[in-house]
């Protein structure tokens, strides 16, 4: 079958190609969508899901990407890409100044959907927020560490291997083959 992936990230296209590879074809594709404002990443990316198929008319997928840092009650949470685009790294390294708990997670919604039915998933990365290092990866990725390193010091196939996202697409994987 073919999926189209609407995003206007690469990494997350391969990444997606990747762990589907024999069970559908990604496709992607970029495209403005109005982004529901919810507090967990599965109802945002159902909003966009539910949107994509709405112009697209073919079978979608969509994600949505948090990170949640308990020291700041949560922040930034669904705001993630605001956070990233506005304060950046350096101000989540400030906002954090003189916090012990350096604990922090991702979680990935990802959303299906098509002309039969929405299903989502949802994976997650627990970690903590260092001083950034590494020059890989995107995002977040320099300062956000697992297991002594940070995701930006791993290729993307190691990340990949662990990855928020791969969990989720894992999930997917398993619904599509259950389903076939
Ligand atoms: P989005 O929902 O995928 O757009 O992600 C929200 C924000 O989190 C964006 O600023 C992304 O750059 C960032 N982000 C998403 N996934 C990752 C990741 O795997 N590593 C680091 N940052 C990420």
């Amino acid at each position: 079958m073919k999926i189209t992936f609407v995003t206007s990230n690469e990494h997350k296209a391969r990444e997606a190609a990747g762990i589907l590879h024999g069970r559908a074809e990604v496709k992607q594709v970029s495209m403005d969508i109005p982004e529901l404002r919810a507090d967990l990443v599965t109802d945002v990316a159902a909003g966009k899901a539910a949107y994509a198929y709405s112009v697209l008319k073919r079978p979608v997928i969509t994600d949505d990407t948090g990170l949640f840092i308990p020291a700041l009650n949560g922040f930034p949470g669904t705001c993630a890409a605001y956070v990233q685009k506005t304060i950046g790294n350096s101000g989540i390294l400030s906002l954090l100044a003189g916090h012990a708990n350096r604990s922090a997670w991702f979680e990935t919604g990802i959303a299906y959907h098509d002309q039969h039915c929405q299903m989502t998933f949802s994976g997650k990365i627990s970690g903590k927020i260092v001083l950034p290092r590494g020059e890989g990866g995107f995002g977040y990725d320099p300062i956000f560490e697992v297991n002594g390193r940070t995701l930006g010091e791993m290729t993307e196939m190691e990340k990949n291997q662990i990855s928020h996202r791969a969990i989720g697409f894992h999930a997917l994987r398993d619904w599509l083959d259950e389903r076939t």
